[in-house]
């Protein structure tokens, strides 16, 4: 049986620069899932790397991957946990939005539901409108349910690649 003070998370990784000593994006990824293991995360699924277009001006090509990660951490302190992992990385917080990352680490849905407070916003506000967090998700997570609309992971995905139907 289950502790009852485990927490799981669907957390979105993303990365559109090199990193010194570790390489190319998808070579970030990989290790990012050996650094969450580091940290006492219990990496229970992890996504194939894909790859997708830039957002804004950096104008590089990112790569994304989804994992299912489990702890006992809540879900202020786990954020703290990825942060630091991104730190470790070397990103860089200062300066614009889109700018180059070394390391995007988000959590798009936890296992109690809903969180909301000040920093912190559980589901990830913009995860169902991206196709580069929903088409690695489906594939690790497709029948986990968004709290908030009521559709699993793989009907979100679908959604997305279909027209908006006008009722
Ligand atoms: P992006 O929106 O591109 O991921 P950042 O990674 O810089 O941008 O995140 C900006 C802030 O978003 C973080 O400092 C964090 O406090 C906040 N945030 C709110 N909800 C979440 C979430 N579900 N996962 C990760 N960060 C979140
Ligand atoms: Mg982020």
């Amino acid at each position: 049986m289950r502790d009852a003070s485990e927490h799981r998370y669907l957390i979105g990784l993303g990365s559109n620069c090199r990193v010194p000593g570790i390489g190319a994006p998808r070579a970030v990824l990989a290790s990012a899932a050996g650094a969450l293991a580091d940290e006492g995360w219990r990496v229970e699924a992890l996504s194939r790397l894909a790859d997708s277009a830039p957002v804004g001006p950096s104008q590089r090509r990112y790569a994304n991957a989804a994992a299912v990660i489990a702890g006992d951490l809540r879900p202020p302190d786990a954020l703290q946990s990825l942060q630091h992992i991104e730190r470790t990385f070397g990103r860089e917080r200062r300066g614009q939005r889109w700018r180059s990352r070394t390391l995007d680490l988000d959590i798009v849905l936890w296992s109690g539901g809903m969180w909301r407070t000040p920093g912190l916003s559980i589901p990830h506000p913009l995860f169902r409108e991206r196709d580069f967090v929903l088409h690695p998700a489906a594939q690790i997570a497709p029948h986990w349910r968004d709290p908030v609309t009521g559709l699993t992971i793989r009907q979100l995905a679908a959604r997305l690649s279909r027209p908006l139907r006008t009722e």
